[in-house]
């Protein structure tokens, strides 16, 4: 018999990032990172800036990058509206490099300049942070 696997759905408003069935997936929830299996109760979350990690049907590993969003978990389903996403393998290092440098030196004029929005450039930080943290998983 097959196993049981379930839709993952990964959209942001320019693209669909993924659309397979999958094994399980681990999310990072506002309240934390969690798993969400075939048959799983729904429920509806807000989520953090971080990595989103799946085994496909194939049970390979799987990571991609959510910039935060909404996560819709039903028994056989699992929505991800995301303002920004990407594949582990379409995560541009060097973008992300410049990114993290950029939001560095703007956090380090903390306290020193008014024109900066530190939130904006913390937000920035994160994302860059866990884009380069994603594309040093083994796998893609
Ligand atoms: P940047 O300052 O480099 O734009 P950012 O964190 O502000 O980074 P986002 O606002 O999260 O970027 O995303 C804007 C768009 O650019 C999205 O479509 C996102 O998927 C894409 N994107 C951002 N950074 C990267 C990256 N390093 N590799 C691939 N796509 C990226």
């Amino acid at each position: 018999m097959a196993e049981k696997t379930i839709r993952l759905e990964v959209v942001t408003p320019e693209k669909i990032v993924v659309d397979e069935d999958v094994k399980i997936v681990m999310a990072p929830g506002a309240l934390g990172e969690f798993g969400v299996l075939p048959g799983h109760t729904p429920f509806l979350t807000t989520l953090k800036i971080g990595s989103l990690h799946y085994q496909d049907a194939a049970g390979t590993e799987r990571f991609a990058f959510v910039s935060g969003g909404f996560a819709e978990a039903l028994p056989d389903k699992v929505t991800i509206l995301a303002e920004s996403a990407e594949r582990s393998r379409d995560i541009d290092v060097e973008r992300a490099k410049r990114a993290l440098e950029r939001a560095q030196q703007r956090l380090a004029e903390k306290g020193k300049r008014e024109d900066i929005d530190f939130m904006r450039a913390q937000a920035a930080l994160e994302r860059a942070l866990y884009r380069l943290r994603i594309t040093s998983e083994k796998t893609q």
